[in-house]
């Protein structure tokens, strides 16, 4: 799906309709430039997913759990930003994590891909509204067998 979202409510609105899709060990990517949208984008998600603690862009912390208040999986947030190699990846030790949250990683793509062969790609752009404001655009593409056949927002 390709949608236009332009301002941070719907930003963080689309975040709860993926959250309505996300399961333990899932693994979301989320690729887009500083300031595209992305930590918006996975606050929606954590309040989707009803968790603990506000979901913020950790400036010394590259994962942060947030655990569910409400009995669902907890939210894994990575921010990869200074991550330059595969070798850093692992040293994060996300295998519980993909097995049993849901795991946002910004700044992944490139990174985290061999990390599981299921996933969805997130790219943020920022892009110009017909009245020439500064508006978003959000892309998302399921990878792998568990996303076949699953309806994803329009
Ligand atoms: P990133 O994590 O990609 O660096 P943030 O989520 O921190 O970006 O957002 C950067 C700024 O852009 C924030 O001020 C946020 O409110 C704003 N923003 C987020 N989504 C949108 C949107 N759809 N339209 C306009 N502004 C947005
Ligand atoms: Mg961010």
């Amino acid at each position: 799906m390709t949608r236009t979202v332009p301002t941070p409510e719907e930003m963080h609105a689309l975040g709860g309709e993926l959250a309505a899709l996300l399961r333990a060990g899932d693994l979301v990517v989320l690729r887009g430039d500083l300031g595209a949208g992305k930590t918006t984008l996975t606050q929606g998600i954590g309040a989707g997913l009803g968790v603990r603690g506000a979901v913020t862009s950790p400036t010394f912390v590259i994962a942060r759990v947030h655990p569910s208040v409400t009995g669902g999986p907890a939210l894994v947030h990575v921010d990869a930003y200074r991550l330059g190699s595969l070798a850093e990846v692992d040293d994060l030790d996300l295998d519980a994590s993909l097995a049993e949250s849901v795991t946002v990683v910004e700044w992944g793509a490139g990174l985290v891909e061999g990390l599981a062969d299921d996933r969805l790609e997130v790219t943020v752009s920022r892009a110009l509204g017909a009245g020439g404001d500064e508006t978003r655009t959000v892309d998302v593409v399921a990878v792998g067998e568990r996303w076949a056949g699953a309806a994803l927002p329009a």
